[in-house]
C-alpha cells in the first residue's frame, strides 16, 4: 500500500458560485498538545462551526461512540473507500488508516458551516492540493517537559512506549510551518480564544462579507449611485 492523493476535488468545493458556504480548517497537533480538547472548546464557543468525523480502522477505545468520535469501518471497507474515490484525503497513523468523507465534509460546507478537519500532516497536504483555499492551524505545547509530562499520563505505560510517543510527536512537530497558523498552548483558555480569532478573522474577510450581506450592500451602493 503506498499513499497517494485521493482523486479529484469534488465540484462543489471549487464551485466559484456566491452561495452561502463554510470554510475548511485543518487543524493538526502532535498527541499531547492538548488538540481534542481545544476544538471541543472552540465548537462550544462557535455555532457556525462543525467538526468531520473521520472514518478509521483502528478498534474504538472505551468511550469512543461509533458516529460522534469515528466511523469505524474494516480495512477491507477503508479499501473500498479509497478505489471508489470518497475520501477527500487518508493516511495511515500508527498503523491504522484514517480518512475523511468526501460527500460529509462537502455536505457540511454547503449548509454554511465552517468544518473542522483533525488530521495528521500527511492528509493535510492532500487536502491543500484539492482544496487550496482551506485555512490550516497546528497546534504546539508550550514545551518539551510539558509534552513529556502529558504523554506519561497516568503513568501507566513502561518507559519504551513513552519513548515512542515523545519520538512521533517530536517528529509530527517539525511539520508546523507547512501550517497557516500556529497555536502555542501555553494556557488553554488563551490557546482557545487564539483558534477564536482565527475563524473569526476568516469570517470577516471581504469576500466572505460581500456575499452575507449582498442584499444590505447592493441597497447601500444603490443609494450612494442614486444620490451621486
Ligand atoms: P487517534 O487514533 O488518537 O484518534 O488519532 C491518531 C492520529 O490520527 C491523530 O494525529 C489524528 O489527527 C489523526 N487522524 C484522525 N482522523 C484522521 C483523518 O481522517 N485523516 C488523517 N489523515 N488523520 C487523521
Amino acid at each position: 500500500y503506498t499513499l497517494r492523493p485521493s482523486a479529484v476535488p469534488d465540484p462543489v468545493m471549487t464551485d466559484p458560485s456566491p452561495l452561502p458556504r463554510g470554510t475548511l480548517y485543518i487543524v493538526s497537533a502532535p498527541s499531547g498538545a492538548g488538540k481534542t480538547s481545544l476544538v471541543a472548546a472552540l465548537l462550544e464557543q462557535l455555532d457556525h462551526v462543525a467538526l468531520s468525523v473521520s472514518h478509521t480502522t483502528r478498534r474504538p477505545r472505551p468511550g469512543e461512540v461509533e458516529g460522534q468520535h469515528y466511523h469505524f469501518v474494516s480495512a477491507e471497507r477503508f479499501l473500498d473507500m479509497i478505489e471508489a474515490g470518497e475520501l477527500l484525503e487518508h493516511a495511515k497513523v500508527f498503523d491504522n488508516f484514517y480518512g475523511t468523507s468526501k460527500a460529509a465534509v462537502t455536505a457540511q460546507l454547503k449548509s454554511g458551516h465552517d468544518v473542522i478537519l483533525e488530521i495528521d500532516w500527511q492528509g493535510a497536504r492532500q487536502v491543500r492540493t484539492a482544496i487550496p483555499e482551506c485555512q490550516s492551524i497546528f497546534i504546539l505545547p508550550p514545551s518539551r517537559a510539558e509534552l513529556e509530562r502529558r504523554l506519561r499520563g497516568r503513568g501507566q505505560d513502561d518507559e519504551a512506549v513513552i519513548q515512542r510517543r515523545l519520538r512521533d510527536a517530536e517528529s509530527d512537530s517539525t511539520h508546523f510551518r507547512e501550517y497557516d497558523y500556529t497555536v502555542v498552548n501555553t494556557d488553554f483558555d488563551e490557546a482557545v480564544r487564539d483558534l477564536e480569532s482565527i475563524f473569526r478573522a476568516n469570517r470577516l474577510r471581504t469576500v466572505e462579507q460581500e456575499i452575507r450581506y449582498r442584499t444590505m450592500i447592493g441597497s447601500l451602493l444603490a443609494g450612494g449611485a442614486a444620490s451621486a
